[in-house]
């Protein structure tokens, strides 16, 4: 491992070798670490897969159902019966798509050697990890979304390692927190050194629970000049006549795409779209000239830069339609359940004051027409304050001063947990790495943990694993329960008993 400063440092974002393909990811994960190692940081992508990720078609059907009913889940059952020609297809689409995005990951971007499936994975590593890494950095982008599970919400908690160098850069809730969830976050929220996040929203829901405003940063992807993107940008085979209309949208098509062939035809200018239009559908978009869904990352800059005007509904679709100083309008979320997600959108144009550049309605391009009265040389001069307090903020809690908010927790191991909550499940004993726990038998005649102080690393494994500090929840306990139905063969044991007489045959093999 060649170090370029004494410090290295390991970054969690949303993406993995294998896992997330979504341009702004790939794209905010490259900015982030890009920006650490210009400045001379040692620095490597944690390589996780995500627990949910791993989960079967039937455990992610039961989460839907009892996170959003049951009358949702047939919903979505009937829109993919629906539109299954297009989905056969766009599966061929995705497979080119992954093929470039993976490419584009393997070429620029560094992880971790070994691959983590899951928190447990990372917990059964954390001793290395903290080994070969001094600062545990975790961001940006949706990384705090309850959508993550609660264990993979541990991981980007950074609930894995203890007494080690924690700091959030522009991390995101974009959603309440629940009363459930409050006390998870606080737990580990308070052993960061320092939390930024990305957007006001955050902020505010983030002081809910911690009781103090976090330091709101931006999108690592605005960390980086004009000029490096340009440098990654690469052409498309797809050829395109400029002037060409860039849309860039990933739910509100329907919407948005009748919208804009109007104004082309109007204009006399073509546009390309990033979902693909399939069969008779087609005839209804002869300005489209073609879909990128297919293209990398490299690609899709390529094409917004080139672009004479940019329609999206994509955080990432503003950021560098600000970048490339493209004239663009923002489309917001219409559903009021999502109306949270229009948070990072509204919140970045009001810094730059471009705020008119966003609404609800995509109609409203008719009215306006495609604007391109943009006056890039103050939004250049408001952004460049933004980035210099940003990456002021960040060395600053890389290596700088900055006073320390962490809480870390004193008597880190299961020497807290008194006798009379112990279990005895010998949980702590099997995953202390250095053996410094040993299981005694109390008076009372039960096993509970006896720490061997001198021995213990203080890396609070063992509390991690244990059932009394955290007690499985109702996920994991219900998620996939495995069903068997059994009765005795023996006629008699089944007549005198209740359960069928699996009760006693069971017992025959205790
Ligand atoms: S006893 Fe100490 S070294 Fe062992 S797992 Fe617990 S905190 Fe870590
Ligand atoms: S993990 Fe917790 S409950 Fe289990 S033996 Fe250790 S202290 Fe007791």
């Amino acid at each position: 491992m060649i170090s370029l400063s004494n410090k290295k440092i390991l970054l969690i974002t949303l993406i993995g070798r294998n896992f997330n393909n979504n341009y702004g990811a790939v794209l905010q994960a490259f900015a982030l670490q890009d920006f650490l190692l210009s400045n001379r940081f040692y620095v490597e992508i944690l390589d996780y897969e995500p627990e949910i990720e791993r989960a079967s078609v039937f455990e992610k059907s039961l989460k839907v159902i009892r996170e959003k009913g049951f009358g949702f889940f047939l919903l979505k059952i009937f829109q993919k019966i629906k539109v299954i020609g297009e989905e056969i297809l766009l599966n061929s689409y995705n497979q080119v798509r992954n093929q470039k995005i993976s490419a584009f990951k393997s070429s620029t971007i560094l992880f971790t050697e070994k691959r983590y499936s899951g928190y447990d994975d990372l917990i059964r590593d954390s001793t290395e990890l903290l080994k070969s890494f001094d600062i545990f950095l975790v961001g940006s982008d949706q990384v705090w979304n309850m959508w993550n599970g609660e264990k993979d919400l541990r991981a980007y908690l950074l609930g894995f390692v203890k007494n080690v160098k924690k700091i959030s850069y522009a991390s995101s809730v974009s959603s309440e927190i629940p009363e459930t969830l409050a006390n998870l976050y606080l737990k580990h929220l308070r052993e960061f050194d320092y939390i930024s996040v990305r957007e006001e929203e955050s902020a505010q829901e983030l002081e809910k629970v911690l009781g103090y405003k976090p330091k709101v940063n931006i999108d690592p992807t605005l960390l980086l000049t004009k000029e490096r993107w340009e440098v990654l940008a690469q052409p498309s085979n797809q050829l395109i006549e400029k002037p060409y209309v860039f849309v860039y949208d990933l739910y509100r098509s329907k919407d948005i795409l009748p919208v804009v062939e109007k104004v082309s035809r109007k204009q006399g200018i073509k546009y390309v779209n990033y979902q693909p239009v399939f069969f008779l559908k087609k005839i209804r978009f002869p300005n489209l000239k073609f879909s990128y869904y297919t293209e990398g990352p490299r690609e899709f800059l390529w094409l917004l830069k080139e672009s004479s005007f940019v329609v999206t509904s994509s955080f990432h679709g503003v950021v560098f339609s600000i970048i490339f100083e493209r004239p663009f309008y923002a489309i917001l979320w219409d559903k009021k359940d999502r109306i949270k997600q229009n948070g990072r959108i509204i919140d970045l144009l009001e810094k730059l004051g471009l705020r008119g550049r966003a609404f609800t309605d995509p109609k409203e391009i008719l009215k306006r027409g495609l604007d391109e009265n943009i006056d890039w040389g103050r939004i250049r001069e408001k952004l460049k304050e933004l980035q210099e307090d940003s990456i002021s903020w960040l060395l600053e809690a890389l290596v700088g001063n900055l006073p320390s908010r962490a809480i870390k927790p004193k008597n880190n191991n299961v020497a807290i947990i008194g006798k009379q909550d112990c279990t005895g499940c010998f949980a702590c004993y099997n995953i202390c790495p250095v053996d410094a726990i040993e299981m005694a038998l109390s008076d009372e005649g039960f096993y509970v943990p006896r720490v061997n102080e001198t021995a213990c690393t203080n890396c609070g494994l063992c509390l991690e694993v244990c059932p009394v500090v955290n007690p499985p929840s109702l996920d994991d306990r219900f998620s996939a329960p495995k069903v068997y139905v059994a009765w005795s063969l023996d006629d008699v044991t089944r007549i005198n008993s209740s359960s069928g007489g699996i009760y006693p045959e069971l017992a025959r093999f205790v």
